[in-house]
């Protein structure tokens, strides 16, 4: 096996920083990164609902993401100028929301949507597990600020939630995969879990050969190993 990125053994995570309050327009916001993977998060609270959820009494939590053109080594192309997102962009946005729905009491939130919107500045891998870990820190400074002004009576909030990303290469199970690795993998996964460690999403895709049961609760073992750094790095932040 090559020698990993910042001199990694296989448990552990690329160095995590997370700076809250990186767009003060935003209604919460940090910017997170892993290594050299960086991603803006914000949280926008709106005064409304989808139609749909009008008179209810409860809120919604929904997210967007992107990629900066000069996010990847090659431009890539805004949506905007090809006119549509593309299917990894969906799938990634649907994740990040549903991620977050997880520690959200709707009710407790009232009638307003927070839209979490989730950029990358620069892609190394792991982009949609930083994206999942840095809304989290957005979303719970917008509620603190929310609490603050008075308009929430109580936190919305059940508890913490971050995402990282491991995988299988030549053989051996590692945690956090930059993109050399995650380019290379035979298996690819990431792990969604709340701080006190309950699983939220696990996407694990075997591109060669077969996941075993064994490797797959090695991968989990890891995971849980990241997401307990994960939450503590949100924590200190939050705080
Ligand atoms: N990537 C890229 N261009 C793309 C999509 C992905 O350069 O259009 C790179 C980028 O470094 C990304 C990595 O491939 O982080 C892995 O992509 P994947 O779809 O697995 O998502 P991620 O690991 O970022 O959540």
């Amino acid at each position: 096996m090559s020698e990993r990125s910042y001199g990694r053994v296989a448990s552990e995570l690329r160095p995590v920083e997370i700076e809250p309050g990186f767009v003060r327009t935003a209604t919460g916001s940090a910017l997170i990164s892993v290594g050299e993977t960086r991603v803006i998060c914000t949280a926008s609270a709106q005064e409304s609902v989808p139609r749909w959820m009008n008179g209810r009494g409860s809120g919604w939590v929904t997210a967007e993401y992107g990629m900066l053109p000069a996010s990847t080594g090659e431009r890539k192309q805004r949506d905007v100028s090809r006119g549509r997102p593309d299917g990894r962009t969906v799938e990634i946005q649907r994740l990040i929301g549903r991620s977050l729905r997880a520690v959200i009491d709707f009710e407790a939130l009232g009638e307003r949507t927070i839209y979490l919107d989730c950029d990358v500045l620069q892609a190394d891998g792991g982009t949609r597990c930083a994206s999942i870990t840095g809304a989290y820190v957005a979303l719970s400074l917008a509620v603190q600020r929310l609490l603050g002004e008075e308009k929430l009576e109580r936190s919305p909030l059940s508890g913490s939630v971050a995402a990282v990303s491991c995988g299988i290469v030549d053989g051996v199970p590692l945690l956090d995969l930059d993109y050399s690795e995650d380019s290379t993998a035979e298996v690819d996964a990431n792990v969604v879990m709340t701080g006190d460690g309950g699983l939220v999403e696990v996407q694990a895709t075997a591109e060669r050969t077969p996941l075993s049961r064994a490797h797959l609760d090695e991968l989990l073992a890891l995971a849980a190993g990241g997401i307990e750094s994960l939450r503590a790095a949100q924590e200190h932040t939050v705080r």
